[in-house]
């Protein structure tokens, strides 16, 4: 079965109108200095930032080398004893503003987003709020971080547990939420009493020193946030190596996770890494098949596919299957791709020529193997950057994209005949982050849910993230949570006080 666009081709690919362009420049949001100690630096190198839907550059960012992060490591330092030492409601009182600026630069944060990113304008607004809702949140966390008073099992004795922020955070980020995932860890490590040293993407450099500039002027104090662009390797070796870096945070693939938590080991420092996912999407034949479908095109073709929660296996119960896969292939057609900033868009371009090529590569694999292939707008010219959003159908478990995540509008149907046959599947993975179940009945929703081995279950739902949320994975998906009251823990320690000889 082939299904063909019939919409005639489309016009080449606009990127940043004219207007955009003057009001991105106003806010100093296409400027490219990174921000360290308090400076603006320009750089003696730039790195160009490309537009991914036309390959056209839309700015040059200031290129940073190991020796300014030694210089931003040294400031973070100095900052951290000041930024301590303010009241809770004090930092959450900048956190809060910070987020404030953010919402009324919305449009323009959202379209920088959209434009380095490629994710459709209404997703990077979206995100925009997501992300300032983290800082929100955190800024309310910072002022409950509670510590303990323990029964004591001594006489005459006070035991108390404190919290207290670690010292200074580094953060990794990923380009697929380029203003979110800095807010989310950078939110917590700041209210908890850390500085933070940010070293975004290399793909998104313009959503992390727009954010940078906001925080400026929210009246983040100089040295508590700071943002290097740069080789990913160079930069990231003085933040492994230096012993006062006592936090690291990553968002990013299973194998630079891995190499992170190697090379912090040397220096013992406190790490949450949020990796891959390769998420199940489990859908009864008891359930309506409408409901299921909008929710497996959601799970799947948000952020484009590029989405560490994207639905990677869509198992369907074989009474509905033939149903299902000719719904979901009607509404797969229907979604429109273009640029970003083009009204409508509901896929763009993949943010990375690599990732357009897993899923090639995926698509080929298991065409070869046997299963259906089922593509929409085949007749359209896109850059080569674009992935068509695709069906496979009939995917069995020996295919690539059964067990490597895809990250790519590429949707990979199974049958299934039982609960026990598909719980097994589900699990027979080492990415445990999201998993998705479909279903009417509750005895069997319940069941999953306890024997599921993923951080984060979605019953009959395909939207569940946000800031009270403990986000995070099992297994290979990573160590710890972010947002939710846990998420500050990771830039916390607790110190236990013993106060003896209290004859009261
Ligand atoms: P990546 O892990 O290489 O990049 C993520 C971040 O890590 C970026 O800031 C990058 O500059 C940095 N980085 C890369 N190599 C590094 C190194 N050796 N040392 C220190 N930092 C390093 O991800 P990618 O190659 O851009 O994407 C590949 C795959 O990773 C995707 O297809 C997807 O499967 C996964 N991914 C997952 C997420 C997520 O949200 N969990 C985000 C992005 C990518």
């Amino acid at each position: 079965m082939m299904f063909q666009a019939t919409r005639p081709k489309s016009p080449p690919l606009v990127g940043l109108a004219k207007e955009h362009l003057e009001s991105l420049r106003r806010r100093d949001f296409l400027a490219g200095a990174a921000l360290i100690d308090g400076r603006w630096i320009e750089g003696s190198r730039k790195d160009a930032v490309v537009d991914p839907a036309t390959g056209e550059v839309i700015a040059q960012v200031a290129h940073c080398g190991a020796a300014d992060m030694d210089l931003a490591i040294n400031a973070a330092e100095r900052s951290f004893a000041q930024w301590r030492g303010l009241l809770p409601e004090g930092r959450g009182a900048i956190l809060r503003t910070w987020a404030s600026l953010m919402l009324a630069h919305s449009e323009e944060l959202a379209i920088l987003v959209s434009s380095e990113q490629g994710k459709p304008l209404a997703e990077a607004r979206h995100e925009i709020g997501y992300g300032a809702g983290f800082l929100q949140w955190f800024a309310a966390e910072g002022e409950r971080a509670y510590g303990e008073t323990i029964p004591s099992h001594k006489p005459a004795s006070l035991l108390q547990v404190r919290m207290q922020p670690v010292g200074v955070a580094a953060v990794i980020t990923p380009w697929n939420f380029p203003i979110a995932m800095i807010t989310r860890k950078a939110g917590a490590a700041m209210a908890a009493g850390c500085p933070v040293i940010v070293k975004p993407a290399p793909e998104t450099p313009l959503s992390a020193l727009a954010l940078a500039r906001l925080a400026e002027e929210a009246g983040v104090p100089r040295g508590v946030f700071q943002v290097l662009i740069g080789d990913p390797v160079e930069l990231s070796a003085p933040l492994l190596r230096d012993t006062r870096v006592r936090a690291l945070s990553f968002t990013g693939s299973t194998e630079v996770g891995r190499l992170l938590l190697e090379g912090a080991a040397r220096t013992v420092k406190k790490v949450s890494l949020e990796l891959g996912g390769h998420a199940p999407f489990i859908i009864f034949d008891d359930v309506d098949v409408d409901k299921a479908v909008k929710g497996a095109i959601d799970a799947k073709f948000a952020t484009s596919g590029q989405d560490c929660l994207a639905a990677n296996r869509i198992y369907v119960q074989r009474g509905i299957y033939n149903a299902f896969v000719e719904k979901f292939a009607a509404a797969i057609t229907r979604l429109k791709v273009g640029h970003g900033l083009e009204a409508g868009t509901d896929v763009g371009p993949m943010t990375k020529s690599s990732v357009a090529e897993k899923c090639r590569a995926q698509i080929r694999d298991a065409a070869a193997k046997g299963a259906r292939v089922i593509s929409a707008n085949q007749n359209q010219e896109f850059g080569p950057n674009f992935v068509v959003p695709t069906l496979l159908s009939d995917v069995t478990d020996d295919m690539l994209i059964s067990s490597e995540e895809t990250f790519g509008p590429v949707a990979a149907v199974l049958p299934f005949d039982s609960e026990q046959e598909v719980l097994a599947r589900a699990n027979f993975n080492e990415m445990g982050l999201a998993a998705y179940i479909y279903t009417d009945s509750l005895r069997r929703a319940l069941r999953l849910a306890e024997n599921i081995e993923y951080g984060m279950v979605g019953i009959n739902t395909a939207s569940f993230t946000g800031p009270p949320i403990p986000f995070g994975g099992w297994k290979q998906s990573g160590l710890g949570r972010e947002g939710s009251r846990h998420g500050i823990q990771e830039y916390m320690e607790l110190k236990y006080v013993c106060f003896g000889d209290l004859v009261v």
